[in-house]
This record gives structure tokens, C-alpha cells and sequence, in this order.
């Protein structure tokens, strides 16, 4: 055990919550911003849908960084954290009208593209104000990120972004509306990528599409952003609790061909916010199978759902005992096979009323426990 957990503080707080490490959060943001800094043009970004958690939106905005955002709802959490306006860019498949409405009223500095009927919704409502977006084409590079499955985001096959093949028919139609500014290019392909190869041959694909855009269109755009997607050390959170930031930016640095006074945009998530986490639960029981021990806890998949989604490991501890150890299967509460959050886990020997540490929750963990994204629930209307 060696992350240091208030005990005497926990004792009097009902469990599950999330606990956030606020030190080391501004270590890690603060690490990211100064190897950024090492290199002209390099600007960080906070991706909001990791943890929209207030304090730690607040926190990111002291530190200077801009934000990210999905959704209308994300973009309004961000600005009531007081990120300004013009450092929050705005991605996403189905904005609907009144996403980019009130985007457009709250002055956001760009909108990420991602359809050719968003463009003419945009336009539209740009229109309508009298005002011009600024936006940049998402454009789809292709490239398989070393990841699960359903985090990967950059293939033709994904819902994201233009394919590059459409490239060229977009940029034409973009010039001729007369309501969007077309500062840049955004590419995001993928979450938990630990294989820097991944995001060098995302730098050789933005190099190509320079090369044709120039090309085709006699054009160079200021920005270049390349999304996030940098991994976390989910085995070993204590061994590496801030993640390689300095070969993350190093392989843009080495790779990435800018063009004279261009920006080059990150939009990190899970990086930043994931290891200064953990859910906190209490041991409900412990119960002896015929086969297995299970440790069955107060906290389940709707309140970290990763395990039971992607089958994403987490380390587990026991932060009350220091026992000898045994195995467990770690589940929660609710009535459904899938919530496991670990099996055969060492741990020293556990009794009801322990507390359990779910580390390197940071990230979607409490974000994805109700109104991912910040959108609202769905209400339910009864018909007779
Ligand atoms: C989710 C997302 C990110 C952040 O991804 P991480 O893996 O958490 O760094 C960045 N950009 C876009 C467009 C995203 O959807």
C-alpha cells in the first residue's frame, strides 16, 4: 500500500465515493503543461468527458488548460467552472441545433466537424445569429490504435470523422458557405494507447492530408489537433502515477511535419485525470462459494462501469487490512453477472466493513456513473 489514504476522514463518510488525490492531480497537469512547453506551438487541452467533476474542471481551469467538450451540456459544465469561452472546442457526431446554439451564443472558440449535415446546421444557425463559426474537419485518419475494441476511433469503419477520401468535396462546400471560418484539422484515434508507434503513424497520416490539402486547395490551416488518447498505467499505478507525457510530445515533436506558425492542439483526458482517482468502497460481505471467496462490496458497475463494459482491469486493495493474503473475486451489489470488477485478486485476508480502493479511477469512472457526456436522463412517461 502506498498510496496514503485519510482512514479517519473515510470512516465517517458513506461509501461508495470517489476519491480524488488534488495534489496529484496538479502534478500531473502541471507535468503535462511544462513537456508541452518544451516545444513551440504546443497547446494542452482538458477532455471534460474524463471527469466533469467540478472541482477538478476548476482545478484544470486554474492551471490555464482549455477544454474539450462532446456535448452542449459538457460545454455549458466547463464554462460554469469558468474556462473561457474561446479556449473550449466542441466535438462530436449528433450535436443537435440546440448544442450548437447555445455553443454559438456562448462564443466557443471552434466546432471539431464531423458531417457533411452538421456543416449545414452550423451554417444555418451561424446564419440565423449573424456570425460566423469558426471549425475544424475531423477528419477519420484511419489508423488502428493498439487498444479495446470499443475505444478505438479512427478507423473507416468507426462512426467519427470524415474519411479522408471525402476530404476534398468537404473543404469545397465548407469555402462556399459564407458562415463558417475553416481554421483546422482534428483527428482523435482512440483512448488507453500506450504504443507511441500508434500516435507516430497518426503524424505520418496529418502529414499526408497537409501535403494533399496544400495541394488541392493552395491552403495551409493554423491548427492541427490531434485529439488525446495518451494511456494510464492501470497495473502499477504507484510506479508510474503521472503518465510519459515527455515521449508523448516528443513523438509529435519528432514526427509531426508543421507547417510555419501553426498550433498543434492535444486534448487529453484520461492522462491527466485517471490516476489521481479511486472509488472507495466498504466490504458489504465475505462470501465462501464452494470454489471461489468472493469480497462482494457496496460499490457496483453503475458506479465504475469500465470493468463490466470493456473489461478494463483495475488494481484493487485493501486499505483497512494488512492481513496475509488471499484470493477473491471482487463483485458489487447489483444483480447482474457482468458486475465483477476483478477475479482471483490477492488480497489480505478481508472482513465486512473494510475498505476497498479502486485504483486509477479518475478517469470515466464517476463520469460514466450517471449522464455520461453531462447529458440529461431520459425521463419516462406512462400511456395508457
Ligand atoms: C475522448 C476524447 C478525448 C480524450 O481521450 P483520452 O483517451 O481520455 O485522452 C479527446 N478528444 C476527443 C474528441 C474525444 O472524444
Amino acid at each position: 500500500m502506498s498510496t496514503e489514504y485519510p482512514l479517519t476522514a473515510f470512516s465517517k463518510m458513506e461509501t461508495p465515493f470517489y476519491y480524488y488525490d488534488m495534489k496529484l492531480l496538479r502534478e500531473t497537469l502541471h507535468t503535462a503543461l511544462h513537456e508541452a512547453s518544451a516545444y513551440e506551438g504546443f497547446h494542452v487541452h482538458y477532455a471534460v468527458k474524463a471527469n466533469f467533476n467540478p472541482q477538478i474542471l476548476a482545478t484544470v481551469n486554474e492551471c490555464g488548460i482549455g477544454a474539450d467538450c462532446v456535448s452542449g451540456g459538457e460545454v455549458k459544465a466547463a464554462i460554469e467552472a469558468g474556462i473561457p469561452a474561446e479556449k473550449i472546442v466542441f466535438a462530436g457526431v449528433g450535436k443537435t441545433d440546440r448544442e450548437i446554439a447555445y455553443s454559438l451564443d456562448a462564443g466557443i472558440f471552434c466546432f471539431n466537424v464531423e458531417s457533411v449535415p452538421e456543416i449545414e446546421a452550423i451554417e444555418r444557425l451561424a446564419s440565423e445569429r449573424g456570425t460566423v463559426a469558426q471549425i475544424a474537419i475531423r477528419v477519420n485518419p484511419n489508423v488502428a490504435a493498439h487498444t479495446h475494441a470499443n475505444i478505438t476511433t479512427g478507423l473507416a469503419e468507426n462512426k467519427f470523422g470524415i474519411n479522408h477520401e471525402q476530404l476534398v468535396d468537404v473543404i469545397k462546400k465548407v469555402q462556399e458557405l459564407k458562415h463558417l471560418n475553416l481554421i483546422g484539422l482534428h483527428f482523435h484515434i482512440g483512448s488507453q494507447i500506450l504504443v507511441m508507434d500508434d500516435f507516430k503513424e497518426l503524424c505520418n497520416r496529418v502529414n499526408d492530408i497537409q501535403d494533399m490539402i496544400e495541394e488541392e486547395h493552395g491552403m495551409v490551416l493554423p491548427h492541427i489537433n490531434v485529439g488525446g488518447g495518451l494511456g494510464i498505467d492501470y497495473d502499477n499505478p504507484d510506479d508510474s502515477p503521472i503518465p510519459a507525457f515527455a515521449d508523448y510530445f516528443a513523438t509529435y515533436a519528432k514526427y509531426l511535419k508543421l507547417r510555419k506558425g501553426q498550433q498543434l492542439h492535444f486534448e487529453l483526458g484520461r492522462s491527466l485525470v485517471g490516476q489521481c482517482g479511486s472509488l472507495i468502497a466498504r466490504v458489504t460481505y465475505v462470501k465462501h462459494g464452494s470454489c471461489k471467496r468472493f469480497v462482494i462490496l457496496d460499490a457496483g458497475m453503475n458506479d465504475l462501469v469500465r470493468p463490466a463494459m470493456y473489461g478494463a482491469t483495475h488494481k484493487i486493495e485493501n486499505i483497512s487490512s494488512c492481513k496475509p493474503c488471499e484470493i477473491y473475486d471482487v463483485v458489487g451489489p447489483v444483480c447482474e453477472s457482468s458486475d465483477v470488477f476483478s477475479k482471483n485478486v490477492e488480497l489480505p485476508q478481508t472482513e465486512r466493513g473494510d475498505f476497498i480502493a479502486i485504483r486509477s479511477a479518475g478517469a470515466y469512472g464517476e463520469a460514466m456513473a450517471f449522464g455520461y457526456n453531462c447529458r440529461a436522463l431520459p425521463k419516462g412517461f406512462c400511456f395508457e
